[in-house]
């Protein structure tokens, strides 16, 4: 039995070991099936979430998580700024959680391909869908697909070390980046584009990133958004850090301001916004800049003379209706074209179907739920971006996932989740995952890839310096 085995020390545990009687009568309990066996997919903050609250609130409950890739942490590893390192410090709380003697991660395992949800329900008393949102929204304009046309999910995952994007090669040899959508996400982008590059040397940020930075010819990114100045979806503290940063010139028009005092109606407008004013005025000159344009949707990517490659962009022209955050956009029946060598489309995350027995929502892109109840699947859940849309911060995910872990454990107080029935957990996925010729990557197996990380940074005076490969990530892993 694979849980008393590695609680009793026959096989090596990377959690720490407790002696006391009551743990391994605890132990043994989930031994003969009477502890609840729970498994989450997705190893991002939503997945640790909803583990950490799962084993905080029930001493006999097991977790197991199935995570993709062989790295844990999802987008706070592969999504959050590298300039924003206090950010990741939530990493410490997960590497807690899986060190309790009731976590087990499972990395290396893609559910839905080398596994499916219904032989995880088959095994687990519950079984938690976290696994983000991978996929990225489109615009559904032409030449969308032209050289030089990039998701933000794709350019974040390239800077941030995503095994997928390690072959983006974004080519940066053009003077203006537009970036569509007026989100963090596209703050985070204009920032790494524009920021001193002996700010980002001391990040976690690529080495290949860098070095195509280094060479970067970019001197102006324009952030266009469809609406206006008071809808903006960024927050006000990652707008004032971009037009605050050292060597770039704000460029904004005074003209998308008018009104917005009167707009807010006698309370104060918003200093950000004040200073947007005051530093507005068409670029002129300065060494770089950083442009925010509003009330523009795109209508086609434009390409060169080759036909292959983007040369600029067309906007329709719109005009607010309506006021506040509900305020509507509407076409003016104007375009305007701006040129630029790299379209970068930053209109949000999207999730994606991985399963055909689990109920998705195409128009919402989500898992269609009632609370983080999988509609019409008893013992199925979900937690995270999967559950309520690709928006929110850490926090919003924390919360949401503690809903939940708590709803969770109100099922299983009040018997929806049949607690009679022996679940073997892990050992038999296991099992079943080394007859397809699939292996595990552990946490302590992770620890190793992340030492490596570290070791290799500290010659560069990073943080760490991300393995790219899989391949060699595993090699690590398993060494
Ligand atoms: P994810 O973090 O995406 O985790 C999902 C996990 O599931 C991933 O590890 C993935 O590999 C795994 N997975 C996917 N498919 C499968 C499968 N088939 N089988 C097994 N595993 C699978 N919030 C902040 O508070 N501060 C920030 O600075 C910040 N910066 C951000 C920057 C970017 C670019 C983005 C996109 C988001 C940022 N956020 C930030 C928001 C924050 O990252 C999210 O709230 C949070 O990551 C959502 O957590 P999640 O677990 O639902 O999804
Ligand atoms: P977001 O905040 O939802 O922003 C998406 C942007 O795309 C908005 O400007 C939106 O405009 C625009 N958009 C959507 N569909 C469009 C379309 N069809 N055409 C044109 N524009 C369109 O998403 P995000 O930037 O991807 O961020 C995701 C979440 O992660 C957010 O909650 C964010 O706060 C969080 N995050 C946080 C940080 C941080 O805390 N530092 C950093 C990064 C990300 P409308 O407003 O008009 O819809």
């Amino acid at each position: 039995m694979l849980y008393a085995s590695k609680w009793l020390g026959i096989l090596p545990s990377s959690g720490s070991c407790s002696c006391s009687v009551s743990l391994l009568v605890r132990k043994l309990s989930s031994v003969s099936g009477a502890a609840p066996k729970v498994c989450i997919v997705g190893g991002g903050p939503a997945g640790f979430y909803t583990a950490q609250q799962l084993l905080k609130a029930r001493h006999d409950i097991v977790v197991d998580i199935y995570e993709r890739l062989p790295v844990p942490f999802g987008l706070v590893r592969f999504g959050v700024a590298p300039d924003h390192p206090e950010v990741k410090n939530v990493i410490n709380t997960f590497t807690q959680t899986a060190h309790s003697e009731r976590f087990y991660f499972h990395g290396n395992v893609n559910v839905g391909m080398d596994i499916s949800v219904e032989e995880l329900k088959e095994a687990y008393h519950a079984v938690v869908l976290s696994y983000g949102a991978e996929g990225n929204r489109s615009l559904a304009v032409s030449g969308e697909d032209l050289i030089g046309v990039f998701s933000a999910r794709d350019f974040v995952g390239w800077y941030n070390g995503h095994p997928s994007n390690k072959e983006l090669h974004p080519d940066l040899n053009c003077e203006t980046v537009v970036i569509l959508g007026q989100g963090n996400v596209a703050l985070d982008i204009a920032r790494v584009l524009l920021s001193p590059l002996d700010m980002l040397k001391k990040t976690d940020i690529t080495q290949r990133a860098l070095q195509t930075l280094a060479a970067s010819r970019v001197r102006r990114v324009l952030m266009v958004g469809r609406r206006g100045p008071l809808q903006i979806a960024g927050t006000i503290k990652e707008v004032r850090e971009m037009i605050n940063l050292p060597g770039t010139k704000a460029d904004l028009l005074p003209v998308d301001y008018d009104g917005i005092a009167e707009a807010l109606n006698g309370r104060n407008v918003d200093r950000a916004h004040d200073k947007n004013i005051e530093n507005g005025g068409w670029w002129t000159g300065s060494k770089q800049a950083m442009g925010i344009r509003f009330l523009r949707s795109p209508v086609k990517v434009l390409p060169g003379a080759d036909g292959k490659r983007v040369a600029g962009i067309r906007l329709a022209v719109k005009k607010l209706e309506g006021s506040g955050e509900g305020a509507q956009a509407i076409p003016t029946g104007h375009t305007e074209d701006l040129e630029c060598g790299m379209v970068i489309c930053s209109i949000g995350y999207k999730s994606l179907p991985i399963d055909p027995a689990v109920p998705f929502d195409p128009r919402r892109a989500i898992v269609q739920n009632n609370l983080g109840r999988v509609q019409g699947t008893a013992g199925l859940y979900c937690s995270g971006w999967l559950k309520r849309g690709p928006t929110g911060v850490i926090a919003t995910t924390m919360n949401d996932s503690f809903d939940t872990a708590r709803i969770i454990l109100n099922d299983l107080e009040a018997g929806t989740l049949d607690m009679s029935i022996h679940k073997p957990g892990a050992q038999d996925i296991t099992a079943l995952l080394k007859a397809r010729g699939v292996r595990e990557v552990s946490f302590s197996e992770w620890e190793k890839i992340n030492s490596e990380e570290v070791r290799r940074g500290e010659a560069l005076g990073k943080p760490r310096e991300k393995l790219l490969d899989v391949e060699e990530m595993l090699a690590v892993a398993w060494s």
